[in-house]
């Protein structure tokens, strides 16, 4: 492994490939260091949303070349704690994406290779261990392949290493509190009946709210099944993530009846969701951070990939401008939060604001009462999920539809 770079990525996922593949696209001298080597599994529920897919086209990723490895999704089904549920299918966006479910173990192996095929130097197996410093600037990562321990010298770092980012630890950001962090399990089934095409989202535990259970088709019969809570409601129901999923796909009325003939394939994996109701810098002298190292999982939905690849692009942007520069400060690195904020700030602030009302049982079931009785609203809430939308004017054109919709809070 060469000793230098321009710019070197920690974590080949979403993120970092994102930023390595438009650093190398235009040129740059981009190293993406991997700890695992591909394929990887990560655990997530796969669902790819209309806006992630845009992104993942334009980086040159065709869903249809997924070998039946993709599914396509065209809809939605919400389910209230009452068991009461709504579906609907949104309209395709503009500019025609759609949605999928493809498992990471497929999908990041895609993106790390595009990565690489644009002109990215990926090495795997290879954990980055900390950042190293001249003068309060970061100028380069010390890595490890298990056998020995070397320095990369490098103008500006990328932090793109997840949820435990080892760059983020060694630029100061300790754990983050409590109610910052979720917990989500998956598991896959196989002769999972009645799949349809649809993402399936169910609130089906008032105690556990905002928190939800999902079901996503990966295949025939097969479904990545899971749950996720924030930190703090899992400490006060006082319950392991695994005896939460077995309620959820024994009793939930919509999933368990299709679960009878059922099979779990291997073990159910269980990882963090770093959640952007913290406010992390991005930003630091020669070094950046993105997706879940910089804590941008939507604190609503739970969703973390769209936010990787777009705050991966807006780093690599941000790194190609320090290179041509010559210069990695905070201020040249700026222009990447400034980005990422532009792009995401609103669907994340839409996001922190309706995980606060999804913890109300009563307003759940209210919504999904009116989502069943109004095409308007399914189609409105569904695309909000699903990203066929645009985020926060579909939340403003539902809202002041409620509130001037007096009828939308009578009692039913
Ligand atoms: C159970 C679950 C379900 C989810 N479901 C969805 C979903 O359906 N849709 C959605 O959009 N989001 C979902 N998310 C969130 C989503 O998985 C993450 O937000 C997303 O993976 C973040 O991408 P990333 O590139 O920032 O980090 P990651 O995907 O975690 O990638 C980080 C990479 O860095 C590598 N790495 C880690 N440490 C080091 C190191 N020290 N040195 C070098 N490499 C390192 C890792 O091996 C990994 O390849 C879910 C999350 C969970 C836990």
């Amino acid at each position: 492994m060469p000793n230098s770079a321009d710019v070197v990525v920690a974590g080949a996922g979403p993120a970092g490939s994102a930023a390595a593949h438009l650093l190398a696209s235009a040129g740059a001298d981009v190293m993406l260091i991997e700890r695992a080597r591909f394929p990887r599994d990560k655990s997530c529920g796969d669902g790819i949303t209309a806006h992630s897919v845009a992104i993942l086209n334009e980086m040159g990723l065709s869903f249809e070349s997924f070998d039946g490895k993709a599914v396509r999704v065209r809809g939605g089904r919400i389910g209230a704690p009452t068991g009461e549920t709504f579906a609907a299918t949104p309209d395709a966006p503009a500019g025609g994406a759609e949605c999928w479910v493809v498992p990471r173990v497929v999908l990041d192996e895609r993106l790390a290779r595009a990565a690489q095929n644009a002109g990215a130097r990926l090495v795997e197996g290879t954990s980055v261990i900390r950042t190293l410093l001249d003068n309060g600037r970061v100028v380069g990562v010390e890595c490890t392949d298990g056998t020995s321990v070397r320095a990369i010298a490098a103008r500006l770092v990328i932090g793109a290493d997840g949820a435990h980012s080892a760059v983020a630890a060694s630029l100061g950001l300790g754990r983050a509190p409590e109610r910052h962090i979720g917990y989500a399990l998956r598991g896959y089934y196989t002769g999972v009946a009645d799949l349809r095409d649809d993402l399936e989202i169910y609130y089906f535990d008032r105690h556990i709210l905002p928190g939800y259970g999902w079901v996503f088709p990966v295949g025939e019969a097969t479904a990545n099944i899971g749950i996720g809570i924030y930190a703090g409601e899992l400490r006060r129901a006082s319950r392991k993530l695994r005896d939460i999923l077995a309620e959820f796909v024994a009793c939930e009325p919509n999933v368990a009846p299709r679960l009878t003939q059922a099979k779990p394939v291997g073990r159910a994996v269980g990882w963090p969701l770093p959640v952007s109701t913290l406010h992390r810098p991005t930003v630091f002298d020669g070094a950046l951070l993105c997706g879940d190292a910089a804590s941008l999982v939507d604190p609503l939905t739970g969703e973390g990939i769209w936010t990787a690849l777009v705050s991966g692009r807006s780093a690599g942007r941000a790194a190609l401008a320090a290179v041509a520069a010559n210069d990695a400060s905070r201020e040249v690195l700026s222009v990447h939060e400034r980005e990422w904020r532009r792009i995401a700030g609103g669907y994340l602030s839409a996001g922190r604001l309706l995980k606060n009302l999804a913890k109300s049982a009563r307003l759940l079931s209210l919504v999904v009462r009116r989502a069943r009785e109004n095409a308007y609203y399914a189609s409105r809430a569904l695309g909000y999920g699903l990203g066929t939308l645009d985020r926060r004017r579909a939340l403003r054109a539902i809202v002041l539809r409620a509130l001037f919709n007096p009828s939308f809070f009578r009692p039913s």
